[in-house]
């Protein structure tokens, strides 16, 4: 038996009024989806715990069966290693941005005008090896990513990942002075070694070339890095491992990608899923369809849903849904119903009404050929709720997957 998991990114929602009081799931259409309801087993999933909303890197953690409170260590590492950075057990990395700022660093765009790719590739150049005075113990690796977002990673010893954020995130503040976030040398150290870094940014970068000419061509100048969300890479008890499957993971996101590679999954890139509105869902279908040949285990995630949600972007919403729909029905005509199960369900809710991450349950459906079903036909936040799985945690999801895979242990004797 072999298993497909698909992810929609914040799929779940509330009851809208813009849909008659219905949420984006119960308004769209969506028959491959209600098959698999109809003929697999409902729940819904509490990713973390009841009523607490969950960022994409802990949900997706704890549906691959992790403790996420307990392993979680920050946002920065996952994002790295998702961008094919390499990142050292102890390496302290950040996501930065390259910005704006005035004379009095007072942030002007927290994106530099979403800089070009070419510019920031550029300016990235200047700092691909810094060394600051007085911090010659600290290898610091700086590499732009996607427009204005870069990684940064300090190595060295006696670094910490308890400092606060450079990045004010609002338009208008200041560059933050970064803090301590307790009472040890390696905080105080690594604070201290992030604010000289925060001005030779700037000292560069402000009368950098790129920057003149994209002043010049009524562009805004990236004249610091802003940095955020230290962390580390956890130490992940592999996943594959664990259960003693194969698995690969196919995602858009550097973040998700990050997480399934901490993991230890493999991972396969699609070149038309650009986890945007217009990302081609029917290729991630077949790729997933292609490489559950030689693996037992496909993780497939889909972003846009929770991009409609955060734009509040209803009509949109229901429109990413029904393109999830085509990718599960692509998926149900072209593998083996008799050997493989299939999940669907959401890493969160996100309330296309507050356009935030909220703390509500998510649908969830398993089919398999031996799964109990029940008797909810219809793949919504509603129905789901009085299927045969009840109400579950997010880390109790894989064990449940696994154990219709033949690859859980016995308890006991
Ligand atoms: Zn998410």
């Amino acid at each position: 038996m072999k298993a497909i998991v698909i992810i929609g990114d914040g799929m779940g929602d509330r009851p809208l009024a813009a849909l008659n009081g219905k949420t984006p799931l119960e308004a769209a259409r969506k028959p491959s989806l209600n098959m698999l309801a109809e003929k697999g087993v409902c729940g819904i999933i509490d990713v973390i715990a009841p009523g607490v909303p969950p960022g994409s890197d802990v949900a997706h953690l704890a549906l691959l069966g992790y403790d996420a409170e307990k392993v979680y260590s920050g946002r920065g590492a996952f994002e790295a290693i998702g961008f094919g950075v390499e990142v050292l057990p102890n390496d302290v990395a950040f996501r930065c941005n390259f910005a704006t700022v005035d004379s009095k660093l007072k942030v002007i765009d927290r994106r530099a005008g979403r800089i070009a790719n070419v510019d920031a590739a550029r300016l990235a150049e200047e700092f691909k090896e810094v060394t600051l005075q007085g911090h010659e113990d600290v290898q610091i690796l700086f590499k732009n990513t996607i427009q204005h977002r870069a990684i940064l990673l300090l190595r060295g010893a006696h670094l910490s990942t308890m400092v606060s954020d450079s990045d004010p995130h609002i338009v208008g503040k200041k560059v933050l002075e970064v803090r301590p976030l307790n009472s040890t040398a390696e905080a105080e150290k690594t604070a201290q070694l992030l604010n000289e870094l925060t001005h030779h940014f700037h000292k560069v970068l402000k009368n950098h070339p790129v920057n003149i000419e994209r002043e010049s061509a009524g562009l805004l100048p990236a004249n610091i890095v802003l940095c955020r969300g230290a962390g580390k890479l956890p130490d992940l008890k592999q996943f594959p491992l664990q259960y003693g499957i194969n698995a690969v993971a196919i995602s858009a996101m550097p973040l998700v990608k990050g997480v399934c590679k901490a993991a230890g999954m493999k991972l396969i890139n699609v070149s038309e899923a650009t986890g945007t509105y217009d990302t081609n869902v029917l290729a991630k279908a077949h790729a997933a369809v292609k490489a559950l040949r030689s693996y037992d285990f496909v993780f497939v995630h889909v972003k846009a849903t929770d991009l409609a949600g955060h734009d509040g972007r209803v009509d949109e919403k229901v429109r990413m849904i029904e393109k999830l729909d085509q990718l599960v029905g692509y998926i149900i005509r072209n593998v083996d119903l008799g050997t493989t199960c299939i999940a669907v369900t959401a890493d969160h809710t996100t309330s296309s009404r507050t356009r935030e991450h909220e703390g509500d349950p998510v649908p969830v459906v398993i089919y398999g050929p031996e799964v109990r079903t029940d008797d909810v036909k219809e793949f919504t936040e509603r129905a789901c709720a009085r299927g045969g799985l009840g109400r579950i945690r997010g880390k109790d999801f894989m064990p449940i997957i696994m154990n219709l895979l033949g690859k859980t242990k016995k308890f006991g004797a």
